[in-house]
């Protein structure tokens, strides 16, 4: 399915997010990596992705405050995203983790995520684990302790299985996607369950940046590589969520919105197969 680029998603509950997000991963939790963030904020990004995993929550808090009393983000318009680590799988303790996580954070979680779920093949109660974290991530919505709540990670089994038990589907998915990376099953389910789909590494890492079928389109276009991978995920209905340091290259991946890859070079870039894959598979997963 290739739905049209937007600026922003209403999610099913009437969250409006943004078409582009902020990546944090590797963005230390100093005040070196504050000031990444709040070039972010003042670059325009206003969804700001972050886990527990990352081990850098105290940072985006300390610079989305301080965006906010600059006056250039208001805390209001900023959506922040967060997940539950796999240690923390489980009702009671996905409970005490968003705790953790809001504390740290010094604010209210607007989007709260299962980071991966666990899978057959690691272990035998995978299905019950997911059902009781998912009823946790249920409770917190219901208690408007956050405005969304959604998965990571989940393909179309782990996903089938969730909908056995969850009262509500997720309202996100948030996997890997990127040229040579697309799991057409996974987004064509989400899509037709009205699951918006975000994309990690949407640059591949950059792992993306020397593949010939790309530089030759960033050269049609007059665009650079990331700025293809960026449209391309914005063409297929997906919110990518690039990472970078640079103030420079902050702007040059929220411009994207001015230019349009044709259907046939969209096309190109769907069938290129297999390339730049991070290799972190949910079924395998065991940390
Ligand atoms: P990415 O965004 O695909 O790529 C980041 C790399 O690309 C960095 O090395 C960055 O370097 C470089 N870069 C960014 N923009 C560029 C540009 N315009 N030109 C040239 N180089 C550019 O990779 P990622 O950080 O893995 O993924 C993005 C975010 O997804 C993460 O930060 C994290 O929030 C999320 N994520 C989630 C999961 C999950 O399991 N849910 C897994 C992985 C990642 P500089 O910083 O030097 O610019």
């Amino acid at each position: 399915i290739r739905l049209v680029m937007k600026k922003d998603y209403i999610l099913r509950n009437g969250l409006v997010v943004p078409a582009i997000g902020f990546g944090t991963y590797k963005i230390s939790d100093d005040k070196e990596g504050e000031d990444i963030l709040v070039d972010a904020l003042r670059a325009g990004y206003r969804l700001i992705d972050t886990a527990t995993m990352y081990g850098n929550e105290k940072m985006i808090g300390r610079a989305i405050r301080r965006a906010d009393e600059e006056g250039f983000a208001k805390r209001a318009d900023v959506i922040l995203t967060t997940k539950v680590a796999n240690e923390d799988r489980g009702y009671d303790s996905t409970l005490r983790a968003f705790e953790r996580s809001e504390k740290l954070l010094g604010s209210n979680i607007d989007i709260y995520l299962i980071h991966w779920p666990l899978s057959e093949g690691i272990a035998t109660n995978w299905r019950k684990v997911n059902s009781e974290t998912w009823r946790a991530m249920e409770r917190l919505l219901t208690e408007k302790r956050v405005k969304a709540i959604g998965v990571s990670n989940f393909k179309t089994r782990h996903l089938e299985a969730l909908a056995e038990t969850a009262e509500v589907l997720p309202m996100m998915n948030q996997v890997e996607f990127h040229p040579g990376w697309m799991e057409p099953e996974t987004l064509c389910w989400c899509q037709n369950h009205g699951v918006l789909v975000e994309g990690w590494s949407p640059l591949g890492r950059t792992r993306m940046f020397d593949h010939a079928l790309l530089r030759g389109l960033a050269e049609k276009y007059g665009r650079s590589v990331a700025q293809i991978c960026l449209r391309w995920a914005l063409q297929h209905g997906v919110v990518p969520i690039p990472k970078t340091t640079s103030p420079v290259r902050m702007k040059e991946n929220l411009d994207i919105h001015d230019f349009s890859i044709s259907e046939a070079d969209m096309e190109a870039i769907d069938n290129m197969g297999i390339a730049g894959e991070s290799g972190l598979d949910p079924d395998t997963i065991t940390f």
